[in-house]
């Protein structure tokens, strides 16, 4: 397996809750290292763009109505096998559904307002990084 990064997004739900610190230690318990971190307040023109991908959903626009509602903390991950080992700390989209243990089990209350967003593949990992990201801000 190799050393990988990837893109992590506290949500508002949790900023709003004050779960910053509680999401990043089941982080860091995942075996997942912290290598860049910044919370901001996400401009509409933003989340439209970061979640393009999902334009034609018919959530998109409550997506990114519940993205820009309030502080998020966007992080660069780093660890072996890094998108994957975060998919699985994350848990299942919809918390209902979510393993035992999970952020999205723990901490998530609803299938929108899901506490975190993870890449799903190591091609969209690099993309979202660099949308967050310059390489000096990343100190592995
Ligand atoms: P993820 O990769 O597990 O985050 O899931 P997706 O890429 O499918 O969806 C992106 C984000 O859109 C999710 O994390 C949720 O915040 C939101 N989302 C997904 N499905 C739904 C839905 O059915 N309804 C609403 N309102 N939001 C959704």
């Amino acid at each position: 397996m190799a050393v990988e990064r990837t893109l992590s997004i506290i949500k508002p739900d949790a900023t709003r809750r004050n779960l910053t610190g509680q999401v990043n230690a089941k982080l860091e318990a995942a075996g997942l290292r912290i290598v860049a971190q910044r919370r901001i307040q996400l401009s509409q023109g933003q989340a439209e763009a970061f979640y393009a991908v999902h334009k034609e959903r018919p959530f998109y626009g409550d997506l990114v109505a519940f993205m820009t509602s309030g502080p998020v903390v966007v992080q660069a991950l780093e660890g072996e096998n890094a998108v994957a080992r975060n998919r699985e700390v994350m848990g299942a989209t919809n918390p209902a559904d979510a393993a035992e243990g999970t952020i999205r089990k723990e901490f998530a209350e609803s299938i929108e307002a899901n506490s975190v967003h993870g890449s799903d593949s190591a091609e969209n990992a690099a993309i979202e990084i660099a949308f967050f990201f310059s390489g000096c801000d990343i100190v592995g």
